[in-house]
């Protein structure tokens, strides 16, 4: 867990830290990441510090999707190139994650972008219908436990 003081993010919230915004309500913020994938890919935040994604109540996390929305709507109209767009929410160290608040990627695509998710060893390999049958009732059992 990353103390509120010590999170770049909310230091960019309180304004002791730069960005560069295109978004702000009571509920979120969004702003430039500082090392773009492509040009406007964005950040959308919460206002409440969140280390996690289960940190965040739902209704934030919802908002910040439609705000999201809004924010791809725009990139595919201001003239970048954007012939698609990424969601990407990184939660914790293994999933990417590198700032402990949760952050939302706006991320503004185009053929021949050089960007991709490298698949592992063995994804060409189906699993069975009982393997994704089990798994499924892991899921189940874990949402209704
Ligand atoms: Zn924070």
């Amino acid at each position: 867990m990353v103390k509120k003081e010590e999170c770049v993010f909310c230091h960019i919230l309180a304004g002791t830290a730069p960005s560069s915004p295109v978004y702000d309500d009571p509920i979120c913020f969004a702003f430039m990441d500082i090392q773009p994938i492509n040009a406007g890919h964005t950040l959308v935040i919460p206002i409440k510090h969140a280390s996690y994604l289960a940190d965040l109540d739902g209704d934030t996390l919802a908002h910040m999707a439609k705000v999201g929305q809004r924010i791809a709507g725009a990139l595919r109209q201001c003239g970048l190139p954007c012939e698609g767009i990424n969601f990407f929410l990184a939660d914790g160290k293994a999933a990417g994650q590198d700032v402990f608040h949760t952050h939302l990627h706006i991320l503004p695509r185009f053929e021949g972008d050089g960007f991709g998710f490298r698949f592992p060893d063995g994804y060409a390999v189906l699993p069975t219908r009982d393997e994704l049958e089990a798994t499924a009732a892991r899921i189940r059992d874990a949402l209704t436990g």
